[in-house]
Parts: C-alpha cells; sequence; structure tokens
C-alpha cells in the first residue's frame, strides 16, 4: 500500500482564501482589517524565515501587519514594555512574539504579558488551559492545523488510539489536548518513554513532533495508520525533511503528511484565522 498525501499547501491555500472573503466582508460592514503585531528579537534566520512568511500571508488575506524587529540586546524590560503598548492598542488585534528569544529573555514571562484575547498563538497558559477543560478560545496554531488537516480529510478521531510523539507546550502537550477534546484515545511519548516503537505501533494516529530528523522509523507505522509530521528538519544538503522515515512510512500508512507541505502551512493558515477571531473578539470589547 502506498499512503495517499495530506496535502497542507492546499488546504491552508483555501482557509487563506475563505479568510480573504471574511476581509472584505468585515471591510463592507465598515470594520477594520485584522491587525496583526509580530515582534522578532535577535537574528536567527529560521526565526526570520517564519517572520516573513507570516507577514506575507497577512498580505495576501488583506490583514494589516505591524513588525517590530528589535536588536538581539533588547532587554526584558524593554520588551514587556512593547507588549504593554500592544495589548492597549486598539489598533492591534493579534500579538506574536516569535521564539526562540535570546537567553536572557525569560520567555514565559514574555508569553504570559500578552492579554490572552490577543494571544493568536495560543501560548499563554490561560488559552493552554481553556483548551484543556474542553472551552478552547486562542488555540495553539500547530496543534490546530493539524486537526484542521484531519477534519478537511474526513479523518474520523473519535474513538480512534491517538500517539503523540513530542511533549513540548508549542507541538505535543496542545496537540494531545486536541486529540483529547476530539474524542482520541490518546498518549503522550517523550524522551522518558520506554518502547516507543511499541506505542508507535499502536496508533490509528500518530503525530510526531520531535526535531530529529528520520526519528519515527517505517516499520513502527500500523499498516492503514494516519501519520501528521510536525517535524522540520534541515539536512546538511539544504534540504527539509520530517521526522518520520518518509518512503518507508509511506509503504504502511493510509495517509501521510509530506514535509514540507504538510503541517507546516498549516501552522500560518491557524495563525490567521486566529488573528480574525481576535478582531471579532476585539470588535465585541469595543462596543
Ligand atoms: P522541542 O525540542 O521543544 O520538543 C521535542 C519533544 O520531543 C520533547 O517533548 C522531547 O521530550 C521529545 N523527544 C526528544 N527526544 C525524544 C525521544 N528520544 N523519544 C521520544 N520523544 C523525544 O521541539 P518542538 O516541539 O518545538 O518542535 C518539534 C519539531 O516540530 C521540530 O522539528 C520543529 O521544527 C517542528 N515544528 C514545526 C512546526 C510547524 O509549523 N510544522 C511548528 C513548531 C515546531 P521531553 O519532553 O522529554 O524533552
Amino acid at each position: 500500500m502506498t499512503a495517499q498525501l495530506i496535502d497542507g499547501k492546499k488546504i491552508s491555500e483555501q482557509i487563506l482564501q475563505k479568510l480573504a472573503g471574511r476581509v472584505q466582508q468585515r471591510l463592507d460592514n465598515q470594520l477594520r482589517r485584522p491587525c496583526l503585531a509580530v515582534v522578532l528579537v535577535g537574528e536567527d534566520p529560521a526565526s526570520a524565515v517564519y517572520v516573513r512568511n507570516k507577514k506575507r500571508a497577512c498580505e495576501t488575506i488583506g490583514f494589516e501587519s505591524r513588525s517590530y524587529e528589535l536588536p538581539t540586546q533588547t532587554s526584558e524590560s524593554e520588551l514587556l514594555a512593547l507588549i504593554d503598548e500592544m495589548n492597549a492598542d486598539k489598533g492591534v488585534d493579534g500579538i506574536l512574539v516569535q521564539l526562540p528569544l535570546p537567553k536572557h529573555i525569560n520567555g514565559q514571562l514574555v508569553l504570559e504579558r500578552i492579554v490572552p484575547h490577543k494571544d493568536v498563538d495560543g501560548f499563554h497558559p490561560y488559552n493552554v488551559g481553556r483548551l484543556a477543560v474542553k472551552m478552547p478560545l486562542m488555540r495553539p496554531c500547530t496543534p490546530k492545523g493539524v486537526m484542521t488537516l484531519l477534519e478537511a480529510y474526513q479523518i474520523d478521531v473519535a474513538g480512534k488510539k491517538a500517539v503523540v510523539v513530542g511533549a513540548s507546550n508549542i507541538v505535543g502537550r496542545p496537540q494531545a489536548l486536541e486529540l483529547l477534546l476530539a474524542r482520541a484515545t490518546v498518549t503522550v511519548c517523550h524522551s522518558a518513554t520506554q518502547n516507543l516503537a511499541q506505542e508507535v505501533a499502536a496508533a490509528d494516529i500518530v503525530v510526531v513532533g520531535v526535531g530529529q530528523p528520520n526519528f519515527v522509523e517505517g516499520e513502527w507505522i500500523k499498516p492503514g495508520a494516519i501519520v501528521i509530521d510536525v517535524g522540520i528538519n534541515r539536512l546538511e544538503n539544504g534540504q527539509l525533511c520530517g521526522d518520520v522515515a518518509f518512503a518507508n512510512a509511506r509503504e504502511r500508512a493510509a495517509m501521510i503528511t509530506p514535509v514540507p507541505g504538510g503541517v507546516g502551512p498549516m501552522t500560518i493558515a491557524s495563525l490567521m484565522e486566529n488573528t480574525l477571531q481576535a478582531a471579532e473578539l476585539h470588535d465585541a470589547q469595543l462596543n
């Protein structure tokens, strides 16, 4: 069996197109364009690419985007003061601070400073907590994008055995909460997990976010499983690859996401959806 590819690029483009239509409706109704403020501290090249892609997506669908590119030596208090300013700014709907931050800045403090209804990344403990208690508000973008993909391909999650490999705050943990909300039976694996291969082999749906190329071996995949690869790794030859040994896994899975072109574009689409949602929440507060 050769797995069907799950085309995140196509689905994300459809979402962006719908969002562009909703921006036009807002303008027709004399409402503002949603505005996303993106903060980048320092010169990490991968972060610069992510920020550029986010700004480009805003432009494509007619959102306003503001960007703050700050030097590496920016102090924590300067960054917190900027966030306070954006929190109070009626023209800003969503605030995104690109991670990772330089070591002298406490990232958690910064994320917690963003008011939860402008936290379009969904990383504030308030938003993570809401997801945990079945009352999602701003949903973390990458796991939300994965759920949108599953839905777009009519993959029924309820009652399935889902295994999440990786338990970070931005990928694995919120992914487990999303899958639980969708009524999967969820197992979360991390670096202390024993018999990882055995855990993965039991999965109807496996979502992998570890950050190591070809980490999940094709032979571990249960025949007919759905494989979602969140990993983005750059190899020495410059090519991008995921965390799953794609070619071998594709021979066993029923459906699989490619890297690139799978989860990556969905993360940006979710960010844009969250920014529109933030604008709608903001309208309600302003009225
Ligand atoms: P982190 O390094 O923060 O987390 C990695 C996770 O993998 C941790 O939970 C860690 O476990 C777990 N892990 C490490 N080694 C093992 C092991 N041997 N067995 C099982 N689990 C292990 O990475 P991120 O979550 O930030 O990112 C993961 C990947 O996803 C990266 O490739 C990143 O580039 C990509 N990514 C892609 C996005 C997209 O839009 N497609 C968005 C965000 C990330 P422990 O908790 O025990 O340390």
